[in-house]
C-alpha cells in the first residue's frame, strides 16, 4: 500500500512536470522578440552586402557576432512557441516581415554602398539603432530569460558601435550620435 501510494504520488508529480506550461507572454513582449529577432537580422544583412562592396574589416567579423545574436532570439521564439518570421521569408537576404526594417534596410545598404566612411557610419548607427529599442523592449517584460539575452545583446552592440566609432576617428572622422542622446552614447563609448 506505501509503495502503490508512493507512486501515485510520483506519477503526480510527473504529470505537473509534463503539463508545465510556459508562462504566457503578453502581445508586446511577443512583438519584441518578433521584431529584435529581424533587427539582429538586419544588422547581419546590411554587413553582409557592406562586406561584400568593402571587404572584410570590422564587417566580417561582426556580421559572424550578429547570426550568434540572430539565434539567440531563436532560442526565445521556441521557448515561447511563437512564429519565426525569419522562417516566413525563408531568411532571405535582405527581406523582412516588419516594413519599417524593410524601409531602414533598403536606406542602410544605399547610404551604406556610397563610401567606406559612410559604410562605417552606417554600422554605427545600426548599432546605435539596436541599443535603443533593445532598451526599450527591456523595460516591456519583467521575464529573466528575455532580459538576459536583451542585455547581451545591448552588451555586444556597445561593442560594435565603439568598433565602429574607433575606426572612424582612426581615419580622422569624428561620429556624432544620430539616434541616443550624447549622454548615452559618451557613456557608452569611454565604457571598456
Ligand atoms: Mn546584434
Ligand atoms: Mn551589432
Amino acid at each position: 500500500m506505501k509503495k502503490f501510494i508512493f507512486s501515485i504520488v510520483v506519477l503526480l508529480f510527473s504529470m505537473t512536470g509534463f503539463t508545465r506550461q510556459t508562462p504566457s507572454l503578453s502581445q508586446q513582449e511577443k512583438d519584441g522578440i518578433l521584431y529584435m529577432r529581424e533587427e539582429e537580422k538586419l544588422a547581419r544583412d546590411v554587413y553582409d552586402s557592406l562586406f561584400i562592396k568593402w571587404g572584410g574589416r570590422p564587417f566580417a567579423n561582426i556580421r559572424q557576432s550578429e547570426q550568434y545574436h540572430m539565434d539567440r532570439m531563436k532560442t526565445l521564439i521556441t521557448t515561447y512557441g511563437l512564429e519565426d518570421p525569419v522562417v516566413k521569408t525563408n531568411d532571405r537576404h535582405g527581406i523582412f516581415r516588419n516594413a519599417s526594417l524593410q524601409t531602414f534596410y533598403n536606406e542602410l545598404v544605399r547610404t551604406g554602398g556610397s563610401s567606406f566612411t559612410e559604410a562605417l557610419k552606417t554600422g554605427a548607427q545600426i548599432e546605435e539603432q539596436d541599443i535603443a529599442d533593445l532598451e526599450k523592449r527591456m523595460k516591456q517584460t519583467q521575464k529573466q530569460d528575455i532580459i538576459a539575452v536583451y542585455d547581451y545583446l545591448k552588451m555586444a552592440s556597445g561593442n560594435h558601435l565603439r568598433a565602429f566609432v574607433r575606426r572612424l576617428n582612426m581615419q580622422g572622422i569624428p561620429y556624432e550620435p544620430v539616434i541616443l542622446s550624447k549622454a548615452d552614447f559618451d557613456k557608452i563609448i569611454g565604457g571598456a
